[in-house]
């Protein structure tokens, strides 16, 4: 799992995103999936809507 989670950042990096410890910020009233990218309202979601990406 560490070693998705290095290329996840990498990717994330390579496309001149912030990287957020590669997990997203479910308090937040918007938030962007480090995966897809999709924006979505993170309450009530343990997962990405769009890939599916689980975020805990
Ligand atoms: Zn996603």
């Amino acid at each position: 799992m560490e070693l998705h989670r290095h290329h996840l950042e990498a990717e994330v990096r390579r496309q001149g995103l912030p990287v957020r410890d590669g997990c997203v910020d479910l308090e937040a009233e918007q938030t962007t999936c480090p995966a897809c990218l999709h924006v979505f309202a993170p309450k009530g979601h343990q997962r990405c809507p769009d890939c599916g990406l689980a975020f805990r």
